[in-house]
């Protein structure tokens, strides 16, 4: 606080762009100074910017402070994976580590912010890493194994199950060229039961324009009214939320919001908890109605938490007739939404990764998860034999047979797409820890000794081959809309839909995925705010 000009730059960025009224100036005179005055922690998933912001340094980052100075730090450019937004940060490294992470400027996607999740969460990166290839013994206990040894029990497990006794589940924070080798590599194989954590049962691939964010990030600006539908955008992508919040501040876009009670940063009206008011609202006998039709450009959100219902696609027919009848798709505007929430999920749809039949895990007797942790294993045979391919001693990891470790994000080259649609690569920054490999490598390997030689060697030839599936995916910073008309509206479902309300997606916003759940930050973050709540 010695540095302190007192500009209030960070008390301005709290109050209008994250939303909380939690810092401010105390004292006057000489003892003037900045603090949290209404209690001692600042509440917003935002908060970390305001370090950016202080033009002295008189706020700095605590778990980054004392521990490099600048000019030892290499910056490499990259994208956050944390949700499904891709917000655009630099990596800053010393050696084999990360020391910190950086908002880089992309208007159309970020701004100049980053989540405090997406800033904090790199000390993860260093904790319960997965070193060596493991294979479990008798005894139950992993042992270290070579390459070679864990390909070749992989390989031969494989070839003793039948094809559709294989099924293969992609993590949240899978990249695209990874994807793109599972699913060409369980084809080989015979199996088409290939998935991605988050997409649910029988996700729908068909219409690209039903799953991604059809207005954009920066086309909210121009809405007059936000219906959100299922979804906690302040949790499951804070940079969109961040952008509504922006728009309602600078318009007085009305914001209606169908589902459990929840803790916004805007005006909003909470229309009702589920399905029954999404009917009334299609009927038309809602009040918010007359909001919706009055608007000129109306933007429906639907949150992907939706995707793991059962009546998902009467609910996603309900919410098109809604943005027929308030005139929310036309030539001009695509208000139309969906709000995934994993970095992996929309390159997942734009690749197929849909399984063929909708086999559940309980018929599962080889089980190939590539980073996928939060599947509920719980109803897996005792007997099926379990490959995990990741980076994090992790949940799934104390199911797994076999461990073939691989990259993190911040240590490969890897393609995802973000929740409009929009192709970008991560960059390696830092090396990859012990005998660890890139996720498409692994695949590749597997393969060959497996007798179903995948046909790429480089990094290069895989993307020709996801040129040929999805090649809007190699339009790396494009956003690549989806065609999209009134009349790609899907049929009316006659169904009907479950009466059980819409779901929290996410509970724990500074725990999301294996590296978040590393980091002792995060932990810290968590344990703060629950005991806040
Ligand atoms: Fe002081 Fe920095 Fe806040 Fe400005 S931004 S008031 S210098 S702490």
């Amino acid at each position: 606080m010695t540095r302190c000009i007192q500009c209030t730059r960070c008390v301005r960025f709290a109050t209008e762009i994250a939303g909380v009224q939690d810092l401010g100036m105390l004292g006057r005179g000489s003892g003037e100074e900045i603090g949290t005055y209404v209690e001692k922690l600042m509440t917003s998933e935002l908060s970390g910017n305001v370090i950016d912001i202080c033009p002295v340094g008189a706020l700095t980052s605590k778990p980054f402070a004392f521990k490099a100075r600048n000019w030892e730090l290499k910056g490499t450019e990259s994208i956050d994976v944390t949700d499904a937004v891709g917000s655009n940060i630099r990596i800053d490294s010393r050696g084999p580590e990360v020391m910190r992470i950086l908002p880089r400027l992309n208007e159309d996607i970020n701004e100049e912010w980053i989540s405090d999740k997406t800033r904090f969460f790199y000390d993860g990166l260093k904790r319960q890493r997965l070193n060596d290839p493991m294979i479990r013994g008798a005894d139950g206990r992993f042992k270290a194994v070579s390459w070679r040894d864990a390909l070749a029990v992989v390989a031969e497990v494989i070839h003793q199950v039948k094809p559709d006794e294989i099924i293969g589940i992609a993590g949240k924070l899978s990249d695209a060229e990874s994807m793109m080798a599972l699913k060409d590599f369980l084809n080989k194989m015979g199996s088409n039961n290939i998935s991605c954590e988050g997409n649910g049962p029988n996700p729908n691939a068909d219409l690209r324009s039903g799953y991604i964010m059809n207005t954009s990030i920066s086309g909210l600006e121009k809405a007059d009214v936000f219906l959100l539908v299922g979804t906690q955008p302040r949790v499951e992508a804070a940079m969109v939320n961040a952008r509504i919040r922006k728009t309602v501040r600078a318009t007085n876009a009305k914001v209606g919001y169908l589902g459990p009670s929840a803790d916004f940063n805007y005006d909003h009206e909470h229309l009702g908890a589920g399905p029954e008011t999404l009917t009334e609202l299609a009927e038309g006998r809602h009040p918010f109605c007359s909001v919706l039709s009055n608007a000129k450009n109306p933007v429906i959100i639907v949150g992907a938490g939706i995707f793991e219902r059962k009546d998902k696609e009467v609910i996603f027919s309900v919410v098109e007739t809604i943005a027929k009848n308030i005139n929310a798709v036309r030539p001009d505007w695509n208000g139309l939404n969906t709000l995934l929430l994993n970095a992996a999920q929309a390159a997942a749809l734009d690749l197929g990764l849909v399984p063929e039949s909708d086999k559940s895990i309980e018929s599962a007797k080889f089980l190939y998860l590539m980073g996928a942790d939060d599947m509920n294993l719980e109803k897996l045979p005792e007997d099926a034999f379990v490959v995990y391919q990741g980076h994090h001693g992790d949940r799934a990891v104390y199911r797994a047979n076999v461990i073939l470790p691989s990259s993190a994000f911040s240590e490969k080259e890897g393609t995802y797409a973000n929740t409009e649609g929009c192709a970008q690569t991560t960059v390696p920054a830092v090396p990859t820890v012990g005998d660890a490999r890139d996720d498409w490598k692994i695949i590749r390997g597997l393969s060959e000794v497996a007798g179903v030689r995948l046909p790429y060697d480089t990094l290069g030839a895989i993307r020709s081959r996801m040129q040929t599936v999805a090649p809007n995916l190699l339009h790396v910073d494009e956003r690549e809309p989806a065609t999209f008309s009134s009349s790609s509206l899907r049929p009316e479902v006659k169904e009907k839909m479950d009466n059980a309300p819409f779901e929290i997606a996410v509970k724990n916003f500074y725990m999301t995925d294996s590296i978040s759940r590393a980091s002792k930050i995060m932990a810290q973050c968590s344990a703060l705010l629950s005991k806040k709540s």
